[in-house]
């Protein structure tokens, strides 16, 4: 006898879902129960193996076809001895709730009838149907319907109400469907917001400017992306000078999986994920003939970068424009740097107007702005790097109830989540909220959460970092709602995301190793190994500390990471080794910085020790974008001939213990002496620390490995330090759905402070 729990995540209520398990179950002599839940349901089933396993297949293959299953979750639990088979009543305390759809990219047949010269949707951009189209980014309020979505300003002409009222058509209760006699139509502007056309007469002016290289703004699904012809080397550096973006690689848009082809190599999951409903930018590898600089992608759309993020067209107008240029556009948020995308037409000629020097846009608004999403393909699977487009706001579901937590992240790559019942709703990717408009966004986004979810917080969770934008919101929220504040240490969110993501219980080691995140000494912590149970957070191992002359600045300037290391090693004689990497004045104040301990905040950073090498190793004394230094180490050693010798990286024994770098700075700048390669020392870097992730890991005595922080978005260190934890027989869990970096916080904050009202809770509990 085996008893099984099976969790049904999806749209399965109120779609006969519940009778189709009782009839399998019945049908396979299997005793047990099913019962609505939160976000899906719950069944349990009981009897032989075989039996339950037949009663699996069914469940999987042949559910009810007006459900649709997100995910079915088993795990073995112990026989109970049910008589029968039962439907159980709803779980009082955890009602249904409202479930926003996410966005998804136009569907093979709705792009086949806008090249159907017949169809009465003939290149119309804006064609969608039931399984395709704008969902998250047009609602306005709930429940969702039409009425309640930015087409209510769209009546349906006849024929698309007949399709909307007809059960056989797939546009049958479609709310955004729309065709040229009712739906939304295209512009083109001018700068100035001068109408150059509308309709055909949009885009045929629209494609002869890429042709000629102008750079246009396009109103997509969720906001407004510039597009470049990506063959185009001046037009590129046009783009790059007029957003403020020296050398951060570009997403590029292709018309189709052929022309990618041309240009990456894709495997059969690239390609998959490429074609997925939310259609993000796939991060692949360029073909050797691309990286060579054979025509095609400029190399000034991802500089010295052997991989491109690849996109497909999300939408019929896309498809449209890429089909019509024949040749890859580069396509980018429609932003200045580091501000939020723009959503609507007049923020985008204000701001976009010495930008772009034409605008596509069109009559549907958009309520909430929601990017592109990236996801790269890891060795266990899609990884989510940038969670927007397709992925947001679908929840996550939790093994366990948790109070209703609202997290507000961190300061980069920001997002919320919103914990409740037993799921969590983390937010689109925000972006930076260094702007007044990032930090409007946050609070915009916050109340459309809680108004969404019906859902008053009961506590708030932000980060230790007193000045971030997200915590200063955070401190008033808990004010004005009276509730509680968890400030949760950044790099134990990070852990618990990725804890929550996969459903661990128990104690694990969380090696995080990031930028950079307050710890509660005051330093700045980021290269850090912890043993993680729920709400208890230790420190077990971590990087010896250095100082960062000038603080923030470091993060653009890789050398002051260097100076920081030399400095710990050969005090005021570091000096000698900057030669090429710092003027003499420069140095000396910067020098006098560190003997004066004046602003040189102390860190534990992996990232800013990944940026210290690389300017050690010549590759970039500066940086233009966060992590260009680390990517450009993690290329070159990928290149690298030799990789069998590796840096010594010791871990000195203590509580915690300490990884002295100082025998791998030491030995560094031997090989620089002898003129060894740059790619050799990335290397030998690299391999050091696959070394020390695995000499922490046996020290610690745990079977479970967590890796997060930003510094896991190097795929080579990913690779390698999974590799070879598997290799000692460690379970080794990454982030998969969410993000390895800042964009996993909000998450991993509302566990931790759900973890420790749960602690509280019991404790209460056992001592009355
Ligand atoms: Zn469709
Ligand atoms: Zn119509
Ligand atoms: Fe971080």
């Amino acid at each position: 006898m085996v008893r099984v729990a099976i969790d049904v995540v999806g749209v399965v209520q109120g779609v006969g879902f519940r009778p189709f398990v009782h009839r399998a179950a019945t049908r396979h002599g299997l005793s047990g129960w099913v019962r609505n839940r939160a976000g899906g349901l719950r069944v349990e089933v009981e009897g032989s193996a075989e039996a339950v396993d037949a009663f699996l297949e069914v469940l999987r293959h042949d559910p009810p076809p007006t459900a649709c299953v997100r995910r079915i979750d088993v795990a073995a639990v112990p026989p109970g001895g049910d008589l029968g088979f039962h439907i159980l009543a709803s779980v009082a305390d955890s009602p249904p709730r409202p479930v926003l759809p996410a966005d998804l990219a136009v569907c093979a047949e709705c792009i086949a009838e806008t090249e159907s010269p017949a169809a009465r949707r003939y290149r119309y951009p804006f064609t969608n149907c039931t399984r395709c189209g704008p969902r998250y980014t047009i609602i306005e309020s709930l429940p969702y319907d039409r009425p309640r979505t930015t087409m209510r300003g769209f009546p349906l002409c006849n024929a698309c109400a007949a399709e909307y009222r007809d059960p056989a058509d797939r546009r049958f209760h479609a709310q955004p469907i729309a065709c040229p006699a009712c739906g939304p139509t295209l512009r083109l502007l001018a700068p100035g917001g001068e109408e150059i056309g509308s309709g055909e007469g949009a885009l045929a002016p629209a494609i002869a400017g890429l042709l000629a290289g102008r750079i246009l703004a396009l109103k997509g699904l969720g906001g407004f992306q510039l597009a470049v012809d990506a063959t185009n080397a001046a037009a590129v550096r046009r783009l790059r000078a007029r957003k403020g973006r020296a050398e951060k690689p570009f997403a590029v848009l292709f018309a189709s999986v052929a022309a990618v082809r041309a240009a990456c190599v894709l495997s059969p999951e690239e390609e998959q994920t490429l074609r997925s409903p939310a259609a993000p930018i796939v991060i692949v590898e360029r073909t050797p003939a691309a990286r060579r600089g054979a025509p095609g992608v400029d190399d000034a759309v991802a500089p010295r970068n052997p991989r491109l993020g690849v996109m497909l067209p999300v939408t019929p107008l896309h498809r449209l424009l890429a089909s019509a240029v024949a040749r890859p556009l580069v396509c980018t948020s429609g932003n200045l740097s580091d501000e939020p995308m723009c959503a609507d037409e007049g923020a985008a000629l204000v701001r976009l107007g010495a930008v772009a020097d034409l605008f596509l846009v069109h009559d549907r608004p958009i309520v909430r702005p929601v990017d592109d999403s990236v996801v790269r393909v890891g060795a266990t699977g899609p990884e989510v790097l940038r969670r927007a487009r397709g992925f947001a706001p679908l929840s996550l579901t939790l093994a366990e109830e948790a109070p209703r937590v609202l997290a507000l992240g961190a300061q980069q790559k920001s997002t919320v989540a919103l914990a409740l019942g037993r799921e969590v709703v983390v937010s689109q990717h925000l972006g930076d909220l260094h702007s007044p408009d990032g930090a409007l966004l946050l609070e915009r986004t916050v109340a459309d959460l809680v108004r969404f979810l019906g859902a008053q917080p009961e506590r708030v969770a932000c980060d230790l970092h007193p000045d971030y934008v997200s915590t200063r919101l955070a401190e008033r929220l808990a004010t004005t709602w009276g509730v509680p504040l968890e400030r949760v240490q950044h790099h134990h969110a990070h852990a618990a995301a990725c804890i929550a993501e996969h459903g661990l219980a128990g104690p694990v080691l969380a090696l995080v190793w990031d930028g950079a995140g307050l710890g509660p000494d005051g330093t700045l912590w980021g290269g850090e190994a912890l043993i993680v149970d729920g709400a208890a957070m230790r420190r077990v191992a971590h990087l010896r500390p250095f100082a960062l002359p000038g603080g923030e600045r470091a993060m653009r300037e890789p050398r002051r990471s260097a100076l920081g290391l030399l400095h710990a090693v050969f005090g005021a004689d570091a000096a000698a080794h900057v030669d090429g990497i710092f003027r003499p004045a420069e140095t000396r104040i910067l020098l006098a910085m560190l003997e004066r301990q004046l602003h040189a905040p102390r860190t534990t950073s992996m990232g800013r020790l990944f940026d210290a090498v690389a300017a050690l190793a010549g590759l970039h004394a500066e940086a233009s974008f966060e992590g260009q230094a680390a990517m450009a180490l993690e290329f070159v050693a990928e290149a690298a001939e030799e990789t069998a010798a590796r840096y010594p990286l010791p871990l000195r024994p203590g509580e915690p213990a300490v990884a002295d770098w100082e025998p791998l700075v030491r030995a560094l700048l031997d090989d620089r002496a002898r003129g060894v390669a740059a790619s050799v020392m990335a290397a030998r870097f690299h391999a050091a620390l696959a070394d020390l992730a695995v000499e922490i890991a046996g020290r610690t005595g745990l079977a479970r490995v967590v890796l997060s922080g930003g510094c896991f978005q190097n795929v080579l260190l990913a690779r390698t330090v999974c590799a070879r934890l598997v290799a000692r027989g460690f379970a080794v869990h990454t982030p998969q759905r969410y993000p390895p970096n800042d964009g996993g916080i909000a998450l991993g904050q509302a566990m931790v402070a759900a973890w420790r009202a749960r602690e509280r809770n019991d404790v209460s509990r056992h001592s009355g």
